[in-house]
């Protein structure tokens, strides 16, 4: 199986769909432990993805991806817009040539996204942030011999759900330190609608 220009639109369009629908919800996450513009933030950057991709002609998933990363760290204010541009510009960068991209290539510009926004924002896994999603999705899908959306519906799911859990040690999260725990991670459940927007690109 390969991973088609038309799934790369299809993935962000998804995506989209998905963070428009749960705006309030990302927003009153982001109340609780940080400062509630998540929703804002990520709803005004996927739709400008949407925009910047409606009526183009790509011929490579790079394009597309390269396009949507550049959007959201040009439109997006906070700090998720540089991290997720970083990701989504990884990726980019790690398909490029490909015109439907393999799964082993896939999985090493998974790797490189999370390389890259461990880098920009200085962080690890277990610091309660974005990475803790996209982290294990790596090792994972790495694990496997081909694209399989219940596997990445799943582990972005339980990701997503155990970072409940965690003491944030990085983003605005952090200044809360203990009472950080008991509440998911924004920008981890943005993730997981990121995923479960990938899974359902796949299976189309
Ligand atoms: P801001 O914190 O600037 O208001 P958002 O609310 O849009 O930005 O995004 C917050 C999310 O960004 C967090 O939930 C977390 O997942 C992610 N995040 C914050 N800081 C970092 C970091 N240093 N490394 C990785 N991800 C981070
Ligand atoms: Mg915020
Ligand atoms: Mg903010």
């Amino acid at each position: 199986m390969t991973f088609t220009v038309e799934q790369a639109i299809n993935w962000l369009t998804k995506s989209n769909e998905k963070i428009q629908k749960n705006k309030d919800y990302l927003s009153e996450l982001d109340q609780a432990i940080g400062d509630g513009d998540h929703g804002i933030n990520m709803a005004r950057g996927f739709d400008e993805v949407v925009k910047k991709l409606d009526g183009n002609d790509y011929e490579q998933v790079a394009d597309v991806l390269k396009d949507a990363a550049m959007t959201l760290m040009s439109k997006v204010g906070g700090a998720s817009g540089p991290l997720f541009g970083t990701a989504f510009l990884k990726i980019s960068m790690a398909v490029k040539g490909e015109e439907a991209v393999t799964f082993g290539t896939f999985v090493k510009a998974l790797e490189d996204a999370v390389a890259g926004v461990k880098q920009r924002g200085k962080a690890e896994e277990g610091e309660k942030t974005m990475i803790d999603v996209w982290s294990p999705m790596v090792e994972r899908m790495k694990a496997a011999d081909d694209f399989d959306a219940s596997v990445i519906r799943d582990n972005a799911k339980s990701s997503m759900e155990a970072t409940k859990d965690i003491v944030a040690t990085k983003g605005r999260a952090a200044y809360l330190k203990e009472r950080s725990k008991g509440h998911l991670d924004p920008g981890s459940v943005s993730s997981y609608y990121i995923f479960e927007a990938l899974a359902e690109s796949l299976e189309e």
